[in-house]
């Protein structure tokens, strides 16, 4: 455990997404930013950082291009990143945020 914090803070000094860091740990990535606030309450050296986006906007929704459920990033953004992917050549699809 205590080499898993030693790379937890290399990896989170150097800036590396939340989303990464929770998928390398196999962590939740709500508990990450928690992880790194109770090592620097232990007198760790870990960077602030201001989450890039709030967690409680991160939530299964229904994509508007194919209707199946993806983990969406902000309520808009409503198109799986299949779809995302293709917004620009599916007419239908155009005005959508990502
Ligand atoms: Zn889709």
């Amino acid at each position: 455990m205590k080499r898993d914090d030693a790379t937890f803070i290399e990896m989170w000094n150097a800036g590396t997404d939340t989303d990464v860091l929770a998928a390398h740990f196999e962590r939740e990535p709500k508990t990450i930013i928690g992880w790194a606030t109770r090592l620097r309450q232990r007198g760790h050296d870990v960077a602030l950082r201001v989450p890039r986006l709030d967690a409680s906007e991160v939530k299964k929704r229904k994509c508007m291009g194919c209707g199946k459920q993806f983990r969406s990033m902000h309520v808009g953004n409503r198109l799986c990143s299949f779809c995302g992917d293709h917004a620009g050549r599916n007419s239908h699809l155009e005005g959508v945020t990502r």
